[in-house]
């Protein structure tokens, strides 16, 4: 007798097309709704899924890190209002894209995990199973919502609600629990097929009421010191030309949040981008559209007026009254809600005082020159610093304002925000609400793949490192993407002072000398190592000409860059000088 060390159990594949496994149902299931990108990594038990989703004319991104694939999902429902879909296998796979999917959901974007899973009777009972991991349970208070498949019967059912969950009322991430029985469940195609139904009316909207419109649009016409406060939320609802009506129609400043720059121009006539301190300080009403009033804004507290009125437009009701009461709540959808406000404005004149508005754009006017001095300054500077290689940078993303711009950091952060300016929607991705390093090259990846457009990440050399793997993921795909490392060697910067006063490496340092263009190098892409202004200027001008992946090292002071760049102030206490 022939002895066999293959497992006895293993059934004989499927006769396709007669006969078709979970795994291809969940694919055609994505397919029919739409969602034709998937990101993610594979292995037992997702490899089939993948291949699946090829055959049927699917695209998918295999990575080199789960939690990179989930950013490109996320930004890829961000960038569309369709749900980005990350694909992951069990156990450590899932806790690696669960990252990203609990970001997403804090972000708003819109994304669906779906992750294989051990058969949940034989994880229930604890039987230590491959990859064991009661992953519903853990994935359930990081999601928007969270569906288990344990027959191949229910996956087209999990993935159309999944879909609803994650782009109705505010979007959020959505987790699957794609059990092994589900995806190895053989079912004839033609049951099968009568499983997929087209869901009605998937992205549903909700409208406000008339008196939350009325009231709102009561406060706004008798401000006297009105202003805008645009977020990342009405950047997403894609309702571009109704927020433009309704600033220029009405001459209303306004303020961007980092990812709704360019919503509206941020060099506009009405744009107060340099006076963020003026209208928290002065304006007696505030619209806020699409913006969460936290960390970010003071809690609505602090240096604001006290004496200010908010309005804010948000579809979720729980956010109004968060940090600060809001004089005029209006839930509900973006699109609906400027409908309405629009049509209640008609005929009705602002009281703003004149005087508000001009105070501003003289503000605006003198900051701005300011800010050009200190950026022609620092272009002479040898090493260069952040704002040298931003001097650079900045002419060259602003005459090219349709790429996208991929943005995470400290101080890279920060100095590129405040430097370069944006004019379109929707062509800047950063690390958002909870400010967190390592989306780099997966949002690239995910903004390149959405878009069709050329993407460059501007990168800090501490941040690159959370994700550089996945340059290699841009190269195999040949993307259109620049990867930009502002390299001064370290955490915040790499002067390799190490307060503790010992000898070991500082906590933040890293290595000044490294040179990170040979990570292009090994996978094949053009890449530079810059040192100045000039090489700079030509390297960026050649990648973005070429259109194909590129990694350039900028070489930066190490002392560029100051601790924590603009938040030091959320340290718990000021650092200790351990030296002393
Ligand atoms: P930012 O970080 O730019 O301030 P936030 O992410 O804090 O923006 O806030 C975005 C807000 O937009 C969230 O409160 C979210 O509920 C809201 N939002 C997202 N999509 C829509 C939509 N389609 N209609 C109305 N509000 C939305
Ligand atoms: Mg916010």
């Amino acid at each position: 007798m022939a002895t066999t060390t293959s497992n006895p159990t293993t059934p004989s594949a499927p006769k396709f097309p007669e006969q078709v496994t979970g795994m291809y149902i969940l694919a055609e299931s994505l397919k029919r709704l739409g969602l034709m990108d998937v990101y993610g990594l594979v292995g037992i038990p997702v490899t089939e899924v993948a291949y699946a989703m090829q055959k049927i004319g699917m695209n998918y991104y295999g990575f080199r890190f789960e939690q990179q694939a989930g950013m490109a999902a996320a930004t890829h429902g961000y960038l569309t209002k369709q749900p980005g879909v990350l694909l992951t296998v069990s156990s450590l796979g899932f806790l690696n894209g669960l990252t990203a999917t609990a970001n997403a959901t804090i972000n708003c974007y819109p994304m669906i995990q779906i992750s294989g899973a051990s058969d949940p009777t034989m994880v229930d009972m604890n039987m230590g199973t491959y990859e064991q991991l009661d992953q519903f349970n853990t994935a359930k208070p990081l999601v928007k919502a969270a569906f288990r498949c344990s027959h191949a019967k229910d996956i087209p059912s999990a993935v159309a609600r999944a879909y609803r969950a994650a782009v109705s009322g505010r979007p959020g991430g959505v987790y699957i629990d794609m059990t092994t029985p589900a995806l190895a469940e053989i079912m004839d195609a033609s049951e099968a097929e009568k499983l997929f139904f087209e869901p009605v009316d998937i992205a549903s909207t909700v409208a406000p009421t008339q008196s939350a419109v009325d009231r709102a649009v009561e406060i706004l016409t008798s401000a006297k010191r009105p202003a805008i406060l645009l977020g990342k939320g009405a950047a997403y609802a894609q309702v571009d030309d109704k927020i433009k009506e309704l600033i220029e129609t009405y001459k209303i400043p306004y303020l961007s949040m980092s990812m709704a720059k360019g919503l509206m121009p941020d060099n506009g006539e009405l744009s107060a981008l340099s006076c963020r301190s003026t209208i928290m300080e002065q304006a007696d009403v505030v619209m806020v559209i699409g913006a969460r009033i936290n960390w970010m804004l003071s809690f609505g507290r602090g240096k604001w007026n006290p004496a200010m009125k908010f309005i804010q437009l948000d579809v979720e009701p729980q956010e109004i009254d968060r940090n600060v009461p809001i004089a005029a709540p209006v839930v509900g959808d973006m699109g609906q809600s400027l409908d309405m406000i629009l049509a209640a404005m008609k005929g009705k004149t602002m009281q703003a005082d004149p005087q508000w508005l001009a105070s501003l754009q003289a503000e605006s006017k003198t900051k701005n020159a300011k800010f050009q001095a200190r950026l022609t300054d620092a272009a002479k500077l040898s090493p260069m610093n952040h704002w040298s290689a931003l001097s650079v940078v900045k002419p060259i993303l602003e005459s090219n304002p349709d790429i996208v711009l991929i943005n995470e950091g400290a101080n890279t952060l920060d100095d590129t925000r405040d430097s370069v300016d944006m004019f379109l929607p929707r062509h800047r991705v950063d690390c958002a609400t909870w400010s967190i390093m390592g989306m780099g090259m997966g949002s690239a990846i995910g903004a390149a793949v959405a878009t069709g457009k050329k993407v460059v990440a501007i990168e800090g050399d501490s941040a690159f490192g959370f994700s550089g793997m996945d340059f290699a993921t841009i190269c195999r795909y040949k993307l259109p993407v620049t990867v930009v490392i502002f390299n001064n060697g370290g955490i915040y910067n790499g002067i390799g002072v190490n307060p503790s006063g010992g000898d070991a490496p500082a906590p933040t340092t890293l290595d000044i000398n490294a040179q990170y263009n040979k990570i292009g190098e090994a996978f094949g892409a053009d890449n530079y190592r810059v040192d100045n202004v000039a090489d700079l200027k030509n390297a960026l001008e050649a990648a973005i000409a070429s259109g194909k992946p590129c990694l350039i090292d900028v070489q930066l002071a190490p002392d560029a860059g100051k601790e924590s760049g603009h938040i030091g102030y959320l340290n718990p206490t000021p650092l200790i000088d351990y030296t002393v």
